[in-house]
């Protein structure tokens, strides 16, 4: 692909051909499989993020650190001046280490321990994305014992779906997630007659890898309804949380190295009018990260059988688990080889039949040691491993270290 304009992005100073940007020159003494961090895309997509924000009032955008909590991802995009949306106590003190201003730390979840709670309070995180009454009772109780009051946004289920996997859809009636609409009203009042509770908005979240504008158009649309529902009863919301959910390419890394975040923002801007005193905050996070990720992994064995051929790598389902857990599919690419093109299934060394990367597989003649990248693994990948196999965790390197 040549320098300059991809779809609006601009590919600085890049030479991207077909199979990316990778110095597979450097790769040879890092064990695989490992997580190849490109700080090139991940800057790209900080650059375009700030400048679209800036163009808006009062935007915020909180990074879902659930995405990935490498240490040195961290550290650019909060030199980068975003904020972190946290699901846990140990995503809240991952982003403290990081250099996160408490400020700029939101916090939702279904299930708040009390310890999680009381590490928010003590760190006085912006607030907390509160998705039951219980959960409401227990924040009042544990900021009172400190002396301290809790700001609180409700998560509200907003009944919009989202035209995506039906795992990672969170915003319908029947999810888990937040507090229904109808009770809405109740909670509040219960929030502004709790002595250590303060409310101070709403927050939404409808699911994850999302590329049709028109759902998060639907979303906006509910809020206003929302928000005019409260304004009748003398409610005014400050604070709108409409977390994240923004997809990546995943079958053109290279083509699409930067989402179309100019679009998403606009959806938003068109969709929702802030008044003067309201702030809108977004919680992105594949979007940030998803692109600049890749596994890189290497052939061990190429077995021929009568109907197939197998290409077995070093890595597996511990390492990504996207493809086993969402059926997804990573761009897959051989770095090491330009032969004439062979069908393989892709699969991994685990005792799982769903250790599979890609089936039918077109890539140019696989041998032992080839370097294969699995692309567009910068988001749910290096945070989502485990160790099952007594397999060791890959490491996160990024590009401007090696
Ligand atoms: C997972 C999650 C996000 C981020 O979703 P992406 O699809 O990665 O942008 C945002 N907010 C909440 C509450 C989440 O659970």
């Amino acid at each position: 692909m040549p320098k300059g304009q991809v779809r609006g992005c601009l590919v600085r100073g890049y030479n991207y051909n077909m199979k990316g940007n990778f110095p597979i020159e450097k790769f040879g003494n890092i064990e695989t499989p490992f997580y190849y961090y490109d700080a090139e895309v991940l800057q790209q997509s900080l650059d375009a993020i700030c400048g679209e924000m800036a163009k808006h009032k009062n935007y915020h955008l909180h990074y879902a650190i659930k995405a990935n909590a490498n240490p040195k991802v961290l550290k650019r995009i909060q030199a980068a001046g975003l904020g972190v949306d946290c699901v846990s106590g140990g995503e809240i003190q991952a982003a403290l280490n990081a250099g996160f201003a408490p400020e700029k730390i939101v916090y939702a979840g279904v299930g708040k321990a009390d310890w999680e709670i009381n590490l928010g309070l003590e760190a006085g995180i912006f607030c907390f994305n509160v998705e039951s009454e219980p959960e409401l009772q227990i924040i009042n109780e544990l900021a009172g014992q400190k002396g301290k009051t809790a700001r609180v946004c409700f998560r509200i289920n907003p009944n919009v779906g989202a035209h995506t996997h039906a795992n990672i859809t969170t915003g319908l009636a029947e999810n888990k997630f937040g507090i229904a609409m109808e009770d809405m009203e109740l909670a509040i009042r219960e929030a502004q007659e709790l002595p250590n509770i303060e409310f101070i908005g709403l927050h939404f979240h409808i699911g994850s890898q999302i590329l049709e504008m028109g759902d998060f158009e639907a979303l906006c649309g509910r809020v206003n309804e929302l928000l005019e529902r409260l304004a009748k009863q003398g409610i005014s919301v400050e604070n709108i949380n409409v977390g994240g959910g923004l997809g990546i390419n995943y079958d053109n890394p290279d083509g699409a190295p930067v989402p179309n975040f100019k679009a998403y923002f606009e959806t938003y801007a068109n969709g929702i009018k802030l008044a003067d005193n309201q702030h809108l905050h977004f919680e992105l996070g594949r979007a940030v990260v998803g692109q600049m990720g890749s596994l890189i992994t290497r052939v061990l064995y190429v077995k021929k059988c009568h109907i197939k051929q197998f290409a077995i790598v070093d890595a597996g389902m511990s390492d990504l688990i996207r493809p086993a857990l969402y059926e997804a599919h990573h761009t897959i690419q051989n770095l090491s080889s330009d032969e004439a093109e062979e069908t393989y299934d892709v699969v991994g060394p685990i005792c799982e039949s769903s250790d599979v990367f890609g089936k039918d597989e077109k890539l140019p003649a696989c041998h032992r040691g080839d370097f294969i990248a699995l692309r567009s693994a910068g988001a749910y990948g290096e945070i989502m491993a485990s160790q099952y196999n007594c397999r060791k965790l890959p490491k996160g390197i990024m590009s401007d270290e090696l």
